[in-house]
């Protein structure tokens, strides 16, 4: 699996224009002679997108080597106007990592950074066909990651992904949304024949097949699985005709759920990589590297782990809470302000979470404490005597006779009115919306 992050740095790679493409209110604002590709214009790498490489690869276990360089990949189109592209070939930022699936570990092989390229449009002006550039998105800071072959099936490609996904957003240093295309992923797939071990089950043997298929610019998790299948399976075909599929780049069509052949796959000597001479080679210390693992975050898996030994949560409700970095920050930040008062309340971490989980509270409109208050007083709600609730709602429907002739009449929005006056004099205690439901009760009875 290939993925590219677009890292969200205030400026871009390698020169000091705006990094924001998405927001542009017009196309090639934010240029300069440096991403433009200008003659005698220098690059000056960007520190901050270089921390935060290595701040991933650290968070993907990789080796951060102390030295490393940024090189030239060669190709000609006009996405990008130098002739080349700024990337990393030999020597990347981090390699060697894993993330552990449910299915397995995945080795990373590597973690490097290069510049992303302009966008091209293809259409139709007066008549003629046409070619455009935007250049506002070329030379924005790009991750590349790249895995082992150690994926075996799409489910294994999906979990992997969303592991991934939520380790890039808890760092907090991509939007990574794939609509827009700031986080892209890009399967190689190929298959191999199995060979009975004599016993029911099979097993894998040899080198990796000689040929593989890359599937680029997908923008899915589900996409991505529907392609892995797709590829699977025509592979399957292919080669159970005796004949091997070839070696290509492919498109995604997703209308139609099928790949499209684009062109043959360059190898990597095509590209002619060679060190920038425009770029210093970089050393760093020890210390440096240990200051920035010191900076990372809690993440996710640790973090669900946590929750489940200090707030007794259950696996499945952790996993949840922490899914959005800001509520799993909401929720222990609301536990620690209101530690005593959830005592006094008798309450326990889990009772709260069952509310924020199952209403669906928005975390932007509820305070903690709002979310608290209302948490107690459905438990008050709970612990009132029904009997008590259904003689106060027969004294208010008998007071408001009015009303419940207007309701019996087919204006029912009235019980709105009805609820209010319960719920006065249940003052505060009680349900709204149960106290709803038993007034209807009542009505149509
Ligand atoms: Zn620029
Ligand atoms: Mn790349």
């Amino acid at each position: 699996m290939e993925i590219h992050v677009e890292l969200k740095t205030n400026s871009k790679m390698f020169c000091g224009c705006k990094n924001d493409p998405f927001h542009a209110s017009k196309p090639n604002i934010y240029t300069c002679p440096v991403c433009l590709g200008l003659p005698g214009a220098l690059p000056v790498a960007n520190k901050k997108a270089i921390e935060w490489t290595i701040k991933l690869g650290l968070a993907l276990k990789c080796e951060i080597p102390l030295f490393s360089k940024f090189d030239r990949k060669n190709y000609f189109y006009p996405d990008l106007p130098k002739g080349y592209q700024i990337s990393q070939y030999d020597q990347p930022f981090c390699k060697n990592g894993f993330i552990e699936t449910s299915f397995g570990r995945v080795g990373i092989t590597r973690v490097h950074l290069e510049e992303d390229t302009g966008k091209l449009q293809h259409t139709i002006i007066d008549g003629k066909k046409v070619s455009l550039i935007d250049f506002n998105r070329s030379g924005v800071p790009l991750v590349e990651i790249v895995t082992e072959p150690d994926i075996r099936s799409s489910d294994e490609a999906r979990e992997f992904l969303k592991q991934l996904h939520q380790i890039i957003r808890y760092l907090d240093i991509s939007d990574a949304e794939m609509e827009k295309g700031s986080m892209r992923l890009e399967p190689n797939i190929s298959v191999k024949r199995l060979a009975s071990s004599g016993k029911s089950e099979s097993k894998e043997i040899g080198d990796l097949p000689p040929y593989k298929v890359e599937v680029k610019n997908i923008n899915s998790f589900g996409f991505v699985k529907k392609a892995i299948d797709f590829e699977v399976k025509r592979h399957q075909e292919i080669l159970e005709k005796g004949e091997t599929p070839l070696q290509e780049t492919r498109g995604w069509d997703e209308k139609k759920n099928l790949t499209y052949m684009q062109r043959k796959k360059e190898s990597a000597h095509d590209y002619r990589y060679f060190p920038d001479p425009d770029l210093p080679p970089m050393r760093w210390t020890e210390e440096y590297i240990e200051s920035l693992k010191k900076q990372l975050p809690q993440l996710p898996k640790e973090r669900i782990q946590r929750f489940i030994s200090e707030y007794q949560l259950s696996e499945m409700d952790a996993t949840r809470l922490i899914d959005d970095p800001k509520l799993g920050e909401y929720f222990e930040m609301g536990i620690k302000n209101f530690e005593s008062k959830i005592k006094e309340a008798k309450l326990l971490p889990k009772d709260l979470t069952n509310w924020i989980l199952n209403k669906k509270v928005d975390i932007s409109k509820v305070s903690f404490e709002e979310l608290f208050t209302q948490v107690v007083g459905a438990k008050v709600k709970v612990s009132m005597d029904p009997n008590e609730m259904s003689k106060i709602i027969e004294k208010v429907l008998a007071e408001q006779t009015k009303a419940v002739i207007d309701y019996k009449s087919g204006k029912t929005g009235v019980i709105m009115f009805l609820v209010g006056m319960v719920m006065k004099e249940l003052k505060g205690k009680g349900d709204a919306q149960e106290v709803r439901i038993v007034l209807e009760k009542k009505l149509t009875q």
